[in-house]
């Protein structure tokens, strides 16, 4: 069943009535009363979720063992279940799972607190995930001692509560858990909207505080000097400067105006030739000012190539050929980039990683666009599983989980459906697959 058709059941319709009999909002003081009993309700509800997944997790396990599925292979994908069930990624449905477990086992004070509506479902999670670490006594004694706080606390005091408890308990854990983080530093870039992105490295405290001192002091030896000018001679901003020299450190680069990088956008010929106002869609990125993208390609020194793309007119869907190959071709590999941008999973937000087959080739699936699906490895991995299934056509993915739920979307590339926001797409089966080219 689809999410869209729970919402609109009659079971929730019915139950939804029932709020009915809370205080109308007609005044400024019933608005608030309101607005505290159905939060009271919300955490409630909170609690039934937990309750249900943990369930669901028991009776997964057991049917599980009743077919002999090797332990190591029991509960696989589950995660996944739970996130599409509630509109979530995996990567939550994870997390809503492992809290879930414990609330309903070593975390009694917790989960009574959520049930009557006391503490808020992110706080409860909150104190699942601080203590996922500790052995099970030390989790029951930390949920017995924060007990009384719970629905006083801010998140932040919560979670300093909790650690400082978590290392009073045991503080060899806690050493191994940093430790553990340390092995897990990273890098990682995210986009920040207006064309800006975010580079953000997860490290260790001190070398993170001397990376900052060194920018600082380098900053203040530029802006001393009197070289931080921008090139119409205007003094630049302290912050200004240090993110140019963030640049030029890591790059090598003299200037942060200097740097190269390949960058794949896509944009309509409306766009690129002519001067419409849709956005370009910086791949795996999302949409950019058409004129900042038109600004890098004018640039002498870019290395720019093009590559055109056939879109239906109808909705600006891609067209494509088939291949007899087992492989991807290239080309279809690089419009599947452009349909997708991110894993196709409902939900997942993970980027595309993998082209794959929706019936597999070993199962007669053609490798081709209607056939095609962009999924992040993990997402990959778990389709092979017993139970799933990702069906349908290159304007709509279905996904069927174990239990026989199905999950559909669109899947028609987030600049056409700019473009098109007010198309309905053509009915399914009236698709003309024609062919694609690279110039
Ligand atoms: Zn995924």
């Amino acid at each position: 069943m689809d999410t869209q058709d729970v919402a609109a059941g009659n079971a929730v319709q019915r139950t939804m009535a029932l709020l009915g009999s809370l205080p109308d909002p007609d005044s400024q003081e019933s608005c608030i009363d309101r607005l505290q009993l159905v939060e009271q309700a919300t955490r409630m509800l909170a609690g039934d979720k937990a309750q249900t997944t943990s369930r669901f997790v028991d009776y997964r396990e057991a049917d599980e063992a009743a077919v002999r599925v090797p332990t190591s292979d029991r509960l696989k994908g589950i995660e996944a279940e739970v996130g599409l069930a509630r509109g979530e990624s995996p990567y939550v449905g994870a997390a809503l799972t492992s809290t879930a477990t414990a609330l309903t086992t070593v975390l009694p004070q917790t989960f009574a607190a959520l049930n009557a509506g006391r503490v808020s479902e992110y706080h409860a999670r909150v104190v699942a995930e601080q203590t996922s670490h500790l052995a099970e006594a030390h989790r029951r004694e930390i949920d017995a001692a924060i007990a009384h706080r719970l629905g006083q606390a801010s998140t932040t005091q919560l979670r300093r509560l909790i650690q400082g408890h978590a290392y009073r308990l045991d503080r060899e854990a806690a050493e191994a858990r940093a430790e553990q983080h340390k092995a897990r530093r990273r890098v990682c870039l995210d986009p920040a909207g207006d064309g800006q992105v975010y580079v953000t490295a997860e490290l260790p405290t001190h070398q993170g505080l001397a990376i900052m001192d060194t920018i600082k002091q380098l900053t203040d030896k530029r802006i001393s000097a009197g070289a931080a000018l921008d090139e119409d001679g205007q003094p630049l901003t302290r912050d200004q400067v240090m993110t140019d020299l963030f640049v030029e450190l890591l790059t090598g680069q003299t200037t942060a105006d200097g740097v190269r990088a390949e960058v794949v956008v896509v944009m309509h010929d409306t766009t690129f030739l002519g001067d419409d106002n849709l956005p370009a869609w910086l791949l795996g990125h999302g949409p950019l000012p058409a004129g900042t993208v038109k600004d890098w390609l004018a640039d002498p020194h870019a290395a720019t190539f093009f590559r055109r793309l056939y879109t239906r007119p109808t909705d600006g869907q891609l067209v494509a050929m088939d291949s007899r190959a087992r492989r991807f071709p290239d080309g279809l590999a690089k419009m599947l980039k452009i349909r997708e941008d991110t894993c196709a999973t409902p939900w997942c937000n993970s980027p595309f990683q993998e082209s794959d087959h929706r019936i597999r080739w070993a199962d007669g699936g053609a490798t081709g666009w209607t056939n095609a699906t962009g999924l992040c490895r993990r997402c990959n991995q778990r389709k092979e599983r017993r139970g799933w299934s990702y069906t349908g056509t290159c304007d709509e993915l279905t996904v069927t989980t174990p239990t026989g739920h199905a999950y559909t979307v669109d899947t028609r590339p987030p600049l056409a459906e700019i473009k098109h926001w007010n198309s309905d797409p053509p009915p399914l089966g009236a698709i003309d697959i024609a062919w694609a080219t690279a110039a």
